[in-house]
């Protein structure tokens, strides 16, 4: 564990008590007993602005997403000096802010919606064709919850007495980050140990200008003002997808269009061609292998000129969605200045440090690995405890995916396509939702569980799905990767009944003993 030099150990107290960097100055040249009485006077002061001028820390973090706070406030809890410097205002990054959690709530608004509109007389319940939505009030709790979520991430850090510096972070010295303040004027920080956890940010088409009114970034796409009445999604990814469906259940004709031939590349195929019929069945319509030549705005619509196989088509819409990727962002962070190496992200070792070994980066921003959010977290992790003498490690095998349609589709470690490219002996047992007696009851049939495991031994490799509840049912199996299970642990476990996990138990018997009992 680093332990905290004495000079240290005494800013920290005062930065627990929230005092701003201008009472700090002043408390220099102030007698120790007035400036005990300022401590006091000061205690409800900004907490962002609770660091100090001087202030060494253990660990500096630049970027206050899943990575940064995470890794803030697991050093924290390990007995380091933190502080975590973020300039969006808000904590939580990406992810929390306009990522994940804005697009899980209009997901989850537009579900209920939908299946009132479309499920309930089904189900014997009468008057859901009749609801109606109210977008304001829709984007009204989305944003309720974000702003619950980001505040309760402040709630963390005083809790863990991370201090929270709101501004942007420049490192301008191997222990040295500047931070131009949000409020006005700069702080410098000392930092035994600086982590970069900047992000990233949505990669848009060369010579397509964004207005994020009408031509959107998934940012704007969260917040829309209204329903467009057709809108396209240039992008076929877990992005696209997602709000595609947000917009097609809320009555927009939505078309998604992308490069290659399929939806979902890194799902399995089987699974991902399942999804595309699923989706199109909910009214998405599908151009792929197509190539986007413009998007331009006209007043107030947008034209998207496309190209198949020789073929040019003009497609006109209200919004058009560019849903195309994300890039690490590297802006301003002085990595030239400072001579650490990057290239389209930045370089780290299996430790995660850059060239100066005291620097360290995790999250979208670092490596070549999947942008996702739980990833960064566990990197992070992984630091913090390698900083306080611990061993931290992650599990690149055992990371899974979710993608949040109806039905879901959740997946990790290899795809049958990956293991066929690879020629890896495999064996695979699969299981439909059709046959899992929780799927009839509800009325959600629709999906499958595919199990790949390793012919020669029977360890897991992969595990594929689309169905209900695939993001919470993934875990189970996940779980079994991390410890090196074979399909036959995973069909010896007894799963409760009747429940949607008694499927991936069943495509486990299929995967080890070549036969599933209910199908
Ligand atoms: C629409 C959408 C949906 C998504 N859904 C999911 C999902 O369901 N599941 C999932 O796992 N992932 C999802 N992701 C991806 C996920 O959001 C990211 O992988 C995750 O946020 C990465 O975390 P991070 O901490 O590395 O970076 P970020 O979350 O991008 O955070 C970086 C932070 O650093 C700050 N920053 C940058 N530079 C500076 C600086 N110089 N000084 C101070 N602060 C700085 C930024 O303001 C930002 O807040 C989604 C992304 C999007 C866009």
């Amino acid at each position: 564990m680093l332990r905290q030099p004495k000079a240290a150990k005494a800013v920290n107290k005062t930065t627990a008590r929230g005092i701003t960097t201008a009472r700090k100055v002043a408390m220099k040249k102030t007698p120790v007993k007035t400036a005990k009485k300022s401590i006091v006077k000061t205690s409800k002061a900004s907490f962002s602005a609770a660091a100090a001028a001087s202030d060494e820390y253990d660990l500096v973090v630049i970027g206050g997403g899943p990575a940064g706070y995470v890794g803030a406030i697991k050093a924290a809890q390990l007995g380091l000096k933190v502080a975590c410097v973020e300039n969006r205002g808000s904590l939580g990054g990406t992810c929390l802010n306009v990522g994940c959690i804005p697009s899980k709530a209009l997901l989850n608004s537009t579900h209920h919606y939908y299946d009132a509109k479309n499920h309930f007389k089904s189900l014997g319940i009468e008057g859901g064709e009749g609801v109606s939505m109210n977008h304001e009030a829709m984007m009204k709790t989305k944003e309720g919850v974000v702003t619950g979520l980001t505040k309760g991430i402040e709630g963390l850090f005083k809790k863990n007495k991370v201090a929270y510096v709101v501004g942007k972070g420049k490192i301008t010295g191997t222990n040295d980050v500047t931070v131009a303040l949000n409020a006005g004027g700069s702080q410098s920080l000392k930092a035994k140990n600086i982590m970069i956890a900047t992000g990233s940010e949505p990669s848009v088409i060369p010579g397509v200008v964004v207005d994020e009114e009408r031509i959107v970034t998934s940012t704007g796409a969260l917040s829309l003002k209204a329903v467009p009445k057709r809108m396209v999604v240039i992008g076929a990814g877990v992005i696209g997808l997602e709000l595609g469906s947000v917009y097609s259940r809320v009555g927009s004709d939505v078309t998604v269009i992308g490069n290659v031939n399929r939806i979902a590349v890194g799902v399995d195929s089987e699974v991902a061609t399942a999804m595309q019929k699923t989706l199109t069945k909910q009214g998405l319509k599908f151009k792929l292998g197509v190539a986007v030549q413009s998007v331009v705005r006209k007043g107030d619509e947008v034209e998207v000129t496309i190209n198949k196989d020789g073929a040019t088509e003009v497609v006109t819409v209200d919004t058009v969605l560019l849903s195309t990727g994300r890039k690490p962002f590297m802006q301003g962070l002085g990595l030239e200045e400072m001579g650490i190496k990057f290239g389209r992200s930045i370089d780290i070792n299996e430790h995660y440090q850059t060239n100066i070994p005291n620097i360290y980066a995790v999250g979208d921003v670092a490596g070549n690995k999947p942008m996702l959010a739980h990833l960064a977290e566990e990197e992070a992790i992984a630091v913090a405890e390698n900083l306080a003498g611990k061993h931290g490690h992650v599990d690149y095998n055992s990371v899974p995916s979710v993608i949040y349609t109806n039905p879901e589709v959740a997946c990790v470690g290899a795809s049958e396509d990956d293991l066929k490219a690879q020629n890896i002996p495999y064996k695979v047992g699969k299981f439909p939702f059709l046959a899992n007696s929780r799927a009839a009851t509800n009325l959600s049939k629709d999906g499958i569980v595919k199990i790949m495991a390793c012919s020669k031994t029977d360890k897991i490799l992969g595990v594929h799905m689309m169905g209900p509840t695939a993001g919470e049912l993934i875990a189970e199996t996940v779980i079994a990767m991390a410890f090196g299970a074979s399909s036959e642990d995973l069909a010896r476990i007894c799963h409760p009944h009747p429940g949607f996990s008694e499927a991936v138990g069943e495509a486990a018997k299929a995967t080890a003993f070549g036969k599933a009992i209910h199908f």
